[in-house]
């Protein structure tokens, strides 16, 4: 191994550089954010630089944006939505299809509110270009490998070769299974727990040609099936890619099972028939992609004096509520404020983010497993859909004494804690409501009932 050395910065006597770790999609909008502050800023990325070659690893090839990223995007330079919004395609709810293929649409929200499918790849690029306006340097195929906390030094790979650089500020932003954590966690500084739950997940492309057969293409469509579900989300070539969340084993329909052309070909005629004439070689790419796993973790300590974890490092979490990618660009925007509050002095900065930050992002992962009971099971119970159309209405008549738990989440900045407990509180109204059997769609908006619900409404507000 080669000698300790400064970064390349420090060498020319310049002011010392703030590493960040991983030009992800958190890594390379904090990489603005810390640029327009006026800090000389280098990122270390373990992978070649993205622009000269598309690749996922694995992971989804389009992702929904909403408020809160959008939000961030718009905090760290004005011109970033537009850039990205110009290849989006809006999606303004759920596209239900059964198993007999019959369509039921369930909308986002009752004021015509939507999330934007983006392209993964198209947005990383997209911030890795603006931060580079920006000044900030890029270091691709430079892999960190271990870190030293209390020499404030960071050992890193790049072309075979070992070095150490000095990182008295570090942002590691590199991901769910982040080394810079590991490597603290085994200098005792932090502990981690990665949840990974039983279900694994594949992507399938439906060609253009093929997603013009699919109806609505301004919608996230779901094929919801109880233990397991697929979902495909519009691309703006107008081709769709979708994801089948199942078990990896130990379930009568697992991944595990589908182990030939046959019975691939099989699960889908079953379970998902009118997918079929969308996906054409299924068995085929269904073999050649990988089947990928899905975790939460959970970080007991962030802010290491100069030192922080952030983003999916911090706080990964399972994809369900689209909201992985959202709360880590809302993490950039948090802690850009606090810089500005504490006038720089990062420690100080760090330490406030992860005491406060910490419990929005343990709501938002318990929110995200609801939610893929939500989208596998209940979008195909009758209850439940009677249950999203009272809501509705509800939010209608009420704006400002109900709002549903999903709009809360996906279009406004309320901190997700308090998004998840104002949700428990409605949906412990509307479980009084649902235990009346004689609610159904005609008569739910009788008088009596609208009384009964205000009543409940006023309660719940304090308001009697
Ligand atoms: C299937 C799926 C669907 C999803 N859909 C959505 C969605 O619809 N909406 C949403 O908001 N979120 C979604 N997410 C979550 C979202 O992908 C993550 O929250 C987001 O990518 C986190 O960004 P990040 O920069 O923290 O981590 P990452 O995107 O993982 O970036 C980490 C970066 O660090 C680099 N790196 C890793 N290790 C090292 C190392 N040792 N040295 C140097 N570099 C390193 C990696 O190469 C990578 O570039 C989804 C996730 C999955 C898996």
């Amino acid at each position: 191994m080669q000698k300790s050395i400064p970064s390349p910065v420090d060498m020319e006597n310049k002011q010392p550089s703030i590493l960040i770790a991983g030009a992800g999609l958190v890594g390379s909008l904090l990489a603005i954010f810390l640029a327009k502050r006026g800090h000389r800023v280098q990122v270390l990325e373990k992978r070649s630089d993205p622009r000269n070659h598309g690749h996922n690893e694995g992971r989804s090839i389009n992702l929904a944006l909403s408020h809160r990223g959008l939000r961030a995007l718009e905090a760290a330079h004005i011109d970033l939505p537009k850039h990205i919004l110009a290849e989006a395609v809006p999606m303004y709810g759920r596209q239900m299809h059964n198993e007999s293929g019959q369509l039921s649409f369930l909308p986002y929200s009752s004021t015509n509110e939507c999330i934007y499918s983006v392209s993964r790849s198209g947005l990383n690029n997209c911030l890795i270009e603006q931060a580079e306006k920006q000044g900030v340097e890029f270091l691709f195929e430079h892999h960190i490998e271990a870190t030293d906390f209390s020499s404030r030094t960071i050992q890193v790979l790049h072309d075979g070769k070992q070095m150490v650089l000095t990182a008295p500020v570090l942002c590691a932003a590199d991901g769910v299974f982040s080394k810079v954590r590991l490597s603290l966690e085994q200098q005792y500084l932090c502990r981690s727990t990665l949840e990974k739950i039983d279900h694994g997940y594949k992507e399938l492309d439906i060609p253009i040609e093929k997603g013009m057969l699919l109806h609505m293409q301004t919608a996230l469509h779901i094929w919801p099936r109880g233990q397991y579900m697929l979902i495909a989300l519009p691309n703006f070539d107008g081709s769709y890619t979708g994801t089948l969340f199942l078990p990896f084993a130990d379930e009568a329909l697992s991944f595990q099972e589908l182990k030939d052309d046959q019975s691939v070909t099989n699960f889908f005629n079953t379970h998902f028939p009118d997918t079929l004439p969308l996906l054409p070689n299924l068995p085929a790419q269904y073999f050649a992609h990988p089947t990928s796993s899905l975790a939460n973790v959970f970080t007991d300590r962030w802010a290491f004096d100069s030192w922080l974890l952030i983003g999916d490092a911090a706080h990964g979490i399972v994809p369900f509520y689209g909201q992985g990618m959202n709360a880590g660009f809302e993490d950039c925007r948090l802690l850009d404020e606090l810089l500005s509050i504490h006038h720089d002095d990062f420690s100080r900065a760090f330490s406030s983010f992860a005491s406060t930050r910490k419990k929005d992002t343990d709501a938002i992962a318990r929110l995200a497993m609801d939610n893929f009971i939500e989208m596998r099971d209940l979008v195909a119970d009758e209850r439940f859909i009677l249950q999203k159309k009272i809501e509705s209405a509800l939010t209608k008549a009420f704006p400002d004494q109900w709002k549903t738990l999903y709009s809360e989440v996906t279009f406004s900045d309320t901190p997700y804690h308090e998004a998840f407990l104002r949700g428990q509180k409605n949906q412990r109204v509307m479980d009084q409501l649902m235990q009346d059997a004689t609610i159904d769609v005609n008569r739910w908006q009788e008088k009596e009932i609208w009384e009964r619900m205000i009543k409940q409404i006023e309660k719940w507000s304090g308001k009697s």
